[in-house]
Formats: structure tokens, sequence, C-alpha cells
């Protein structure tokens, strides 16, 4: 049995890439510096993987951004606009991934998108019609060279090119099978180009196998990988597929020429069973994903070893591998010195995750003490993690229909609202944070180590808050935020303030770019332990007459944004967190707190990626849990929602049947696609559509913002629309933010007088 993986954290133990990647951005160092740095984590992991003696190393799988950038880059699937700017090639690629405002050249980013049902974010490319698809090997040809450098046993790891095509956005009258032809030969002279190298595999990754197909897509699919495979250069070529089962294409797949196929056992509901229906052909290599990429569970051999069995039959040729990608769990749990033994023995990050795959195989080989290894294992999963708080379930148990119902309707609620709140038309707000200045953050890291005492904190928290508010009332806002000084992540903050949650010191994932959030873990049932936002909202609150936004992370949000047990099912887990987040949202209310934000920014991100599952294994509860935390409430207080960075598209009824009173969410950086739809579906809760891209240092211009509004209220009813930024400002600095703003609420002024006009 051979042992691989899909690939493995990029961003460093220490976040080395992260820095490097911001100082690169601030021009405090060169590409050739930022390009160091990488390479150096590159071979700290092949390292990792060479110790734990994984057969066939993944190189292709690092990105210095995102792969799917990576992989539209190597095409050549670069809009005009770019190619034009007379950029280096890394200039380019990274003024695709984040824009660039400098010596005259202002681009956008192109859009960024939630990849399937994680929490990592790609570059959405666009093809314009404009460029031929062809191979632009950059950025590979230095990780091949460093690989046969190195002398690794590579795996060539690339995005395919369904899956590549899947997620490109066509303009300009452009159409996907358009670039069917020339994609196909551009692959085929990447063969050409690895073939150069003494790497034996290239997999390509094709996660758009895991949806629903049609029969357009099956055919697209086999038509160009028959192609691909005419010619593969003596290359072996594995396809990998992960986040789920084949289930719509695994017959065809298996008769098609690959050499290999990787296939999801954690996700894919139904991989086993394919697999028996319709066999795997002998032959061929058969990486079995059973280590699961996702969560951060130490994995029960047993369980393993029983399907690695059944497998094995026949002389089957087999590899152990992950579901997916270890690129979406933190690092090693070696960093996490505050966690106690007893709770680290439970825990499997990626480097654990190498070290669980190496006792596998020895167990597998039978090597000598395998049986002591077995059995450590066994004695892991003897006992439940954690003793139960019964009178938290008893409540889950107990709750009924009623519970889930807001009354009076929104329609009502909205005249009432109106009439207590007096707002203009057309009200500005933004989405909760502001700068989280180096000042800010410094305070936190003197409270950590003890420099001063919370009190002191507090008041200087404080003081941040009163001059945040200042500053909002200064630039003609009228529904204003506290700015969230106070947190450090919106899904931590909570965390902490909750009973059943654990922290990790290190525990690091990529999110986007050079952005990494540090999930927290849930460990046990889930309550709330006193109040969380009261003080400091009722303390904004204190400071102006306008209406400041109470903010809290919704349940479906801190759940997706934490790493979830799996002794339980996802579905209780959102109830404890709703039934322990609607105590705070009545105690804000009681603190005269007139509207309240849900932030339900992760609300997409674990909906099922097959239609016939999504109702029934998700919407079902998580949209019912956002009911249970406002009913009850008084009409007037006013319910917001925010969400960003997910295509809810297809899911709008869901949206709406939330029950929000406002929602604000992404759109501008995908050029207000979604306002088409809810136009469509008569979507009711009044929106903000964010005006302007804050991922971005860009400052919008006033005419711009008004541009925007103008196609929202084309087709928004006008006396639904907020206008707001689309998301939290917390990334950016105080003279871009308030110059941002200045102009928004300059935009908001003109737009009122064009409405009252006309
Ligand atoms: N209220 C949060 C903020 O402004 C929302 C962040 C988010 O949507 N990711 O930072
Ligand atoms: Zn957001």
């Amino acid at each position: 049995m051979l042992t691989t993986i899909c690939g493995f954290p990029r961003i460093g133990e220490k976040r080395e890439l992260k820095f490097a990647l911001e100082k690169y951005f601030r021009h405090e160092i060169t590409f050739d510096e930022l390009s160091d740095t990488a390479s150096d984590i590159r071979k700290k992991n092949y390292n990792l993987m060479i110790e734990n003696r994984i057969d066939l190393i993944p190189v292709g799988d690092f990105s210095l951004y995102d792969n799917l950038l990576d992989a539209a880059v190597l095409f050549n699937v670069i809009p005009q606009r770019y190619a034009a700017a007379n950029l280096k090639p890394h200039e380019i690629y990274f003024s695709m991934a984040r824009g660039r405002q400098e010596n005259g050249v202002d681009l956008k980013a192109l859009p960024m998108k939630k990849w399937f049902n994680t929490n990592y974010h790609y570059i959405e490319p666009e093809y314009d019609g404009s460029q031929s698809i062809k191979l632009n090997p950059w950025q590979i040809e230095t990780l091949l060279n460093e690989a046969e450098e190195l002398k690794i046993n590579s795996k060539i790891c690339i995005i395919g090119p369904f899956t590549l095509l899947k997620h490109i956005r066509c303009v300009n009258g452009t159409d996907p099978k358009q670039l069917i032809p020339q994609l196909t030969d551009a692959y085929i002279d990447l063969l050409n180009f690895i073939s150069r190298y003494s790497a034996k595999w290239i997999s390509f990754a094709e996660p758009s196998l895991v949806r629903d197909l049609t029969n357009d897509d099956k055919q697209i699919f086999t038509d160009i990988y028959r192609a691909v495979l005419k010619e593969k250069k003596g290359l072996k070529i594995n396809l990998e597929t992960y986040f789920g089962d084949i289930r719509d294409i695994y017959s065809e797949v298996i008769n098609i020429d690959f050499d290999g196929v990787s296939l999801d056992f954690a996700e894919g509901k139904e991989t086993a069973e394919l697999i028996e229906k319709f066999g795997f052909p002998k032959d061929k290599l058969l990486t079995a994903g059973l280590i699961c990429g996702k969560n951060i569970w130490r994995t029960c051999y047993d369980k393993v070893l029983n399907i690695l069995l059944k497998l094995a039959n026949n002389d089957q040729k087999l590899a152990l591998g992950t579901s997916c990608s270890l690129l979406h769990v933190p690092l090693t749990t070696s960093c996490e010195t505050r966690l106690g033994n007893d709770i680290k023995k439970h825990l499997a990050f990626a480097c654990e995750k190498l070290g669980e795959i190496a006792e596998l195989k020895q167990i597998v080989s039978a090597e000598e003490g395998f049986e002591n290894i077995l059995e450590a294992n066994r004695k892991l999963f003897e006992a439940p993690r954690t003793a139960p708080n019964t009178e938290v379930q008893r409540l889950v148990e107990n709750l009924t229909e009623k519970d889930f119902v807001r009354l009076p309707v929104r329609a009502e609620r909205k005249r009432i609202q109106q009439n207590a709140l007096k707002l203009p038309l057309f009200p500005t707000t933004t989405i909760g944070s502001f700068p989280q200045t180096g000042e800010v953050r410094n305070l936190r890291k003197q409270l950590r180590t003890g420099e001063i005492s919370s009190e002191q904190y507090s008041e200087s928290i404080k003081k941040f808050t009163a001059d945040c508010i200042s500053i909002q009332e200064e630039l003609g806002l009228d529904v204003l935020v506290h700015g969230e000084f106070e947190r450090n992540d919106m899904v931590e903050y909570f965390g902490e303030n909750l009973d059943g949650f654990l922290f990790t010191e290190n525990g690091w994932v990529q999110s986007y770019g050079s952005r990494c959030v540090k999930p927290p873990v849930i460990w046990s049932d889930i309550s709330r332990r006193r109040p969380i936002t009261v003080e400091m909202s009722r303390f904004a609150q204190s400071c102006t007459s306008k209406p400041v936004k109470g903010m809290l992370t919704g349940p479906v949000t801190i759940l997706n944004w934490s790493f979830p047990r799996n002794d339980i099912s996802n579905k209780t887990m959102i109830l404890q967190l709703s039934l322990a987040l609607k105590d705070e949202v009545r105690d804000l209310e009681n603190a005269g707190i007139r509207i309240i934000q849900i932030d339900e920014a992760a609300l997409k991100e674990k909906l099922p990626l097959r239609e016939c599952d999504q109702v029934k294994d998700y919407l079902d509860f998580a949209i019912p849990s956002f009911r249970l935390l406002q009913s009850g409430l008084k009409p007037e207080t006013q319910i917001h929602t925010h969400m960003c960075y997910s295509e809810f598209e297809n899911i709008i009824p869901w949206i709406d049947a939330m029950d929000a009173d406002v929602i604000t969410f992404e759109a501008s950086r995908s050029d207000f696609r979604i306002l088409d739809a809810l136009q469509s579906k008569h979507f009711e809760t009044q929106i903000g559509p964010g005006v302007y891209d804050i991922h971005s240092p860009r400052v919008p211009a006033t005419g711009e913002i008004v541009d925007a509004l103008e196609k929202i209220t084309a087709k928004a009813d006008f006396t639904k629309v907020w206008i707001n930024p689309d998301c939290g400002l917390k990334t950016r600095d105080w003279s871009e933010t308030k110059a941002s703003l200045k102009n928004m609420t300059q935009a908001a002024l003109i737009m009122r007088k064009n409405t009252v006009c006309a």
C-alpha cells in the first residue's frame, strides 16, 4: 500500500507566508524575497512528508495566493485589462488577486468566492475573449525545478480542466464551451512540459465532479480527458476528487484511461457503495481518502482498516490518502502549550494526520510494534470525550414550532420600526468592524502578557469606541456601530464567552491570500456563561443619539467557523448555539439597543453540494435557528443580518425565510449579479448590497458609488435599499476608511436628492 495526501497547509508554522506577503504588499520586501520565504516553507513541508514516509508527495498544491488563480494564470486566462497594464507576471497575478491602484494603474480585484463547502476563498477567474488560452508556466516551473533539485518523489497537483472551466466566469458574450479546444491543448502542453522532469505522477483535481452533473457536464468531462489522456507523454495521470462522492460519473470515470483515481471516503457518502456496485479496475491505483482533511479529530484506525481491508482484496493497487487537502486544518498540535494532554490526544492537525498515515502504513504492513499502535488508538475511542450538559440538551429537545416564529410579520414590523427609528431614505451604515490598527492589536497583546490590567484594557477599548462613534457621526452615517475593537475575531470572541469551546494558540487556517483564521474547537455542549456584548453596546449607545447596532455572530456562522464535534449532529450544535445567543439578543433589547445585527457571514458554507441533500441535511435547521434567535422580541427591534462571499442566488427564498428585517451582503465585487435573482424571487427583506469592496485598498469615488446605487435601484424597491460597504472594515486603515465612507455618505445625499426630485 502506498501513501499520499492531496495537499498541505502552506502558510508556515509561524505564518511566515502571511507575514512575507503582507511585507511584499507594503513594498517592504521584493518578490524574490517573498519567493524565498515560500520556498523555505515548501522545503519544510516536503521534509515532514518524507519523515512520515509519504510515498507520493504533492507538488503544485502550494500557492502564493490561491490555487485556482494559479491555474487560471497557468493557462493564461488573464483578462485584457490586467494583461495590458504593462506589469510583470507576478504583478499581474497579484493585481488579479487584490486589485492595484498605483502609478496611474487602477485595477479592481477579481471576485472572491468560497471554495465549495469550506471557508477557503478562491479568486474567480474571468475569460473575456481577449487572451489566447495557452500554457504560461512561470509559476509551475519554479515548483518543478525545486522538487527536481530536492529529488523528492513528487505527484504534481494541478486543478483539472473541468473544475477550472466550471469556475471561470465568461464575460463579453463568451461561452465556456468556446474555451474547451484551447484548454485541452494547453493541458496537453502542460503534460509535455512536465514530462521533461522526473516526476511520474500528475494529479488533476476535479472537485467539481462531486456536484450534481448534467449530461452536458459529463460529456465535457469525458471529451476533454479522452483527448488529454491520449497524450500522456509517459506520465501517470491521477484523477483527484474530494468534498464528496462522484455518483453521477463514477461508472464513466473508471472506464476512462486514468492511471489512478482518488476518492473521498469522509464526505463521500456513497463512495464505498459505488466501488462495491461498479467495481474498480485492479490495474489502476485507487487512492482511498480515508483520513479526513477537514476535521481535527483523531482517526479511528479500526474503521479505516476495515475499509482498507475490503479494498485490498484481489490485489487492488491501493494508496491511503486524505479525503481532501490538509489546507483546511491547522499545521500541528505540537505548538499548543495550553491544551492539556487529555485534550490533545484527541486532536489531529495536518502533521498529526501525516503521523496517522505513517502509523496506518505500519499496521497494514504488520511492522514491528503495530499491535501497540492499534491498541493505543482503540483506547482513545473507548469512552465519550466529554460529559453531557443535560440542562442544555433538555432545552433543545423541548423546542416547539412557535419558538421559531417572530410576530408580527415583517411588513408590519417595517412600519413600526420606521416610526420608531425615523431613518432617512437610503439609510447608511457599516458592517461592524472599524480598522484594527497596530495600536488596537498591541493593546490586546499587552492584556495577554499582563502588561496592563483588564480595567486598563477596557478603558482603552472604550476610548477607541467613543472615537469611532464620533468619527461616524462626523461622516454622517445614520446607523452606527461600536467598531468591534474588543474582538480579535468574530467567532473566537463569542466562543470565549460560551461554555463548550476550546481555543488553540496557533491553530491557523488559511482563509484567503494572506488572511488566516483560528477556528475554535467545539468540545462539549454549549451554553452562555454570562452576557457577552451588552456592556460594550450600552456604552457605545451612550455616546450618541443615533442608533448603534448591537453586533453578534450567528449560530450557523459560529458553527461553520469552528471545528465542530463529530460525536453529535450539526443540527444539535446549532440549536444549542442559537439558544445561548437568544439570551444575548434579549439582553441587548432590554439594554435599549434598537437595532441588532446577527452576522451569518458563513451561512452557506456547509450547505450540501448536492441539491438532494440541501434541505433535509442543512437548511431545515440552519434557517429556523435564526428565527429562534429573534422570536419574542419587540416589533420595534430591528434585526439585521450580514453575509458575504457566497453565492446565495440559489437559496434566496431560504434567506428571506430567516425573517430578518434587513440584510447586508457582498455584491460590488461581483458586479451586483445577485440583484436579478432577488428581483425575480420577490425578495422581501430590506437589502444593503455592499457598494464597494473592502478587501481592496482602493478608495471608491462618489460617482462610482452613485453608479452602483443606480444599478441597485434599477432592480430593487428603493424604499428597501440601505447603503453600506460590503463587509467589515477591520483590515483597512483609517485614511482609506474615512475617505471611502465620506464618498459613500456623499453618494447617499445625491441619491436622496435625485430620488426626491424624480
Ligand atoms: N461584523 C463583522 C465585521 O464587520 C462581519 C465580518 C464578516 O462578515 N466576515 O467585521
Ligand atoms: Zn462580511
